[in-house]
């Protein structure tokens, strides 16, 4: 009814102009379906977002799927270990297109504490990352707003003949970016 009540209001001579690709958008950022995936601590803190309390479902995502053929977001939540890392990226190449990724913590998204040999030191290294989250853990507040973020930049997304090309560069450039644990930072 609320829905209704809005739409009456913002479009009182009952027309809607729009372009295919902001359709499309839109229709895909209130409609994404994540993968039923967790790794360490930080699932608990994405499995309490998908709970009553914080309520993901509010966002059109109440359906964590526990296959990857029917789900479009994958949250990698925990730390990587190396033995892990191809049924990670399996499961993302399972996955529907068009797919977004977001890390979750400071594990996902650079190796966190671990800087050891069992550890994928961020796992750009293994499937291209839309969205850092930063935090050990991050809490559901985090995530939540880690997702709006995204779909921002899902309602944004261009559609078009060289969407393929852009998609297959912009993974090959992150693969081939240098891995985190030879980045010395401030230590060089
Ligand atoms: S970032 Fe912290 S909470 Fe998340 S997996 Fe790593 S150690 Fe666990």
């Amino acid at each position: 009814m609320g829905l209704i009540v809005g739409l009456e209001e913002n479009l009182p001579s009952g027309f809607l102009l729009t372009t295919v690709e902001k359709l499309a958008g839109y229709m895909r950022k209130n409609s994404l379906w994540p993968a039923t995936f967790g790794l360490a601590c930080c699932a608990i803190e994405m499995m309490a977002a998908g709970a009553g309390r914080y309520d993901l479902a509010r966002f059109g995502m109440e359906v964590f799927r526990a296959s990857p053929r029917q789900a479009d977001l994958m949250i990698v939540a925990g730390r990587v270990s190396n033995k892990m890392a191809p049924v990670v990226r399996q499961i993302y190449d399972q996955m529907a297109a068009p797919k977004w990724t977001i890390a979750m913590g400071a594990c996902a998204s650079s190796g966190g504490m671990f800087n050891n040999y069992a550890i994928v030191q961020g796992v750009d290294h293994i499937i291209p990352v839309d969205i850092y989250l930063p935090g050990c853990p991050p809490r559901p507040e985090m995530l939540m707003d880690a997702i709006l973020k995204l779909h921002e930049q899902i309602g944004n997304e261009k559609l078009g003949p060289n969407r393929e090309k852009i998609i297959k560069e912009v993974e090959a450039a992150a693969l081939a970016a240098k891995p985190t644990h030879q980045l010395k930072g401030l230590l060089a």
